[in-house]
């Protein structure tokens, strides 16, 4: 979709921090983190909302999920971490290419939520 900015970023029209791909999603920073680590994971091919995800892409996307929350606890020694999809504009989606959130939780003295 050529006004997608998450398909920009999986073309390389817009540079992003790589945390994982394969041949049917890409996983990258949030570019305004709400904690450190924040990361998202999209699938490749542009799918607005979670109605649109055929279930062999549903099933994929979600398997490749454990992996990644384990490669974040690993790299940032969080203590917890918050899974995450806005679906729609009413649920504070601003982004129309379907997303989860990994949101990683700390220690609060750490200065992050
Ligand atoms: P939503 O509000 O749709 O659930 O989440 C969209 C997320 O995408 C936000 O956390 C926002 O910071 C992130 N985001 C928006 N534009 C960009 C971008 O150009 N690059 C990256 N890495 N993240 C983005
Ligand atoms: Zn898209």
């Amino acid at each position: 979709m050529t006004n997608c900015i998450f398909c920009k970023i999986i073309a390389g029209d817009i540079p992003s921090v790589k945390v994982y791909e394969d041949e049917h999603v890409y996983a990258f920073m949030d570019i305004m983190p709400l904690s450190k680590g924040h990361t998202l994971l999209i699938p490749k091919t542009h799918r607005a909302y979670i109605y649109d995800l055929a279930p062999d892409e549903a099933a994929h996307l979600f398997s490749v999920a454990p992996k990644i929350a384990l490669a974040l606890k690993e790299t940032f020694g969080l203590e917890g971490m918050n899974l995450l999809n806005n679906n729609g504009a009413k649920a504070g989606q601003s982004v129309h290419h379907f997303h989860l959130h990994f949101i990683p939780r700390y220690d609060q003295t750490d200065g992050f939520g």
